[in-house]
């Protein structure tokens, strides 16, 4: 059966503006699918483009000298790039939400967590702030947090980390949005409270049937939670996947470098390969293929002109010229 789109972005691209005239391109030819009830993860190291790409979903970039100059963000037949602001901010943090890195920076410290869940819950619900807050702690409860009544009275500054992420994605998840947008969100977390907020996320993902769009630099994180992934390089996407295709014949020398540098238990490396040299400055890109300077397989052709990206059938596409010449 074929699966249903409920985000489509099609040719995305956003500059950084310094000046009237002057910009720098972040992210260009950004076209792809979320399917219903998936999770898609974006991956790439750091400077490639993937916070940018979520920002520019949300039409989070007003308060940057970011903007969109090209292309479509559509969720469920709207068009967020065109549709009006006020729209736009009733599908978000409704249809569609997100969850930040640092919770810190998302939830408003000097808000006790009742009146912010309260506010975001009433924002796009007919609730009266009784039914509202009962299903605040209902859901604290459901990301498991002990004692929901107590937290709610606290300030983000009286809980830990582990519990400032939980509430976040117990706001996130409070209005049942069909997108959620997670941007590395168990970065700053230790080890095993990282295993619980995933299992968390999954598990709500199943039981609310929802599409997460998972942003991590971590490949065992993607492993661990999505069905396809897509890798970002330099701005553009470089390949495309499904997880297991992925892993077991990625086909972009990028995505074969991320992979090689993953330790893996009982392989008896002691040095793990990693990809020379680092992401280029967004203002000098290079010509033609953007990984060239790091490519071990680069010609001149590579360094002259730029791929495009190609499918190679089992939903796979992929970036290079080594592809495209068989
Ligand atoms: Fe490497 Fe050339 Fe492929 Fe770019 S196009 S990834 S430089 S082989």
């Amino acid at each position: 059966m074929p699966q249903e789109v409920l985000l489509s972005v099609k040719n995305l691209r956003t500059e950084f503006f310094s000046s009237k005239k002057s910009s720098v391109t972040a992210v260009s030819n950004i076209s792809f699918d979320i399917y219903k009830g998936e999770i898609l993860g974006l991956v790439g190291e750091s400077g490639c483009g993937k916070s940018v790409t979520s920002l520019s979903i949300m039409q989070l970039l007003k308060d940057t000298p970011g903007k969109i100059t090209n292309g479509e963000v559509v969720l469920d037949g709207v068009d967020l790039v065109k549709a009006p602001a006020e729209d736009v901010r009733k599908i978000r943090g409704g249809k569609m939400s997100m969850i930040f890195q640092e919770p810190m920076s998302a939830l408003n410290p000097s808000m006790r967590i009742d009146k912010q869940m309260i506010e975001t819950i009433r924002l796009h619900s007919d609730m009266t702030k009784e039914q509202a807050l009962a299903h605040a702690a209902d859901m604290l409860k459901k990301v498991g947090i002990p004692d929901p009544p107590r937290v709610l009275k606290n300030y983000p500054h009286q809980l830990s980390g582990g519990m400032s992420q939980r509430v976040m994605i117990a706001m996130a998840m409070s209005c049942d949005p069909k997108l959620l947008i997670a941007d590395e969100p168990t970065t700053a977390l230790d080890v095993t409270i990282q295993a619980q907020i995933l299992d968390l996320m999954k598990k709500i993902q199943k039981e609310e049937q929802s599409s997460i769009l998972l942003i991590t630099h971590d490949l065992g994180v993607v492993a661990e939670m999505c069905s396809r992934v897509i890798v970002m390089y330099a701005g553009k996407i470089v390949e495309e996947a499904p997880v297991e295709v992925l892993f077991g014949n990625p086909s972009h020398p990028y995505t074969q470098g991320l992979i090689a540098s993953v330790p893996k238990l009982g392989s008896g490396v002691k040095v793990l390969p990693s990809i020379p040299g680092s992401v280029p400055d967004l203002a000098s890109m290079p010509k033609g293929c953007r990984f060239a300077p790091r490519c071990k397989y680069a010609t001149d052709k590579c360094r002259e002109q730029e791929p495009e990206l190609i499918d190679l059938g089992n939903d796979q596409k992929c970036r290079c010229w080594l592809k495209q010449e068989g």
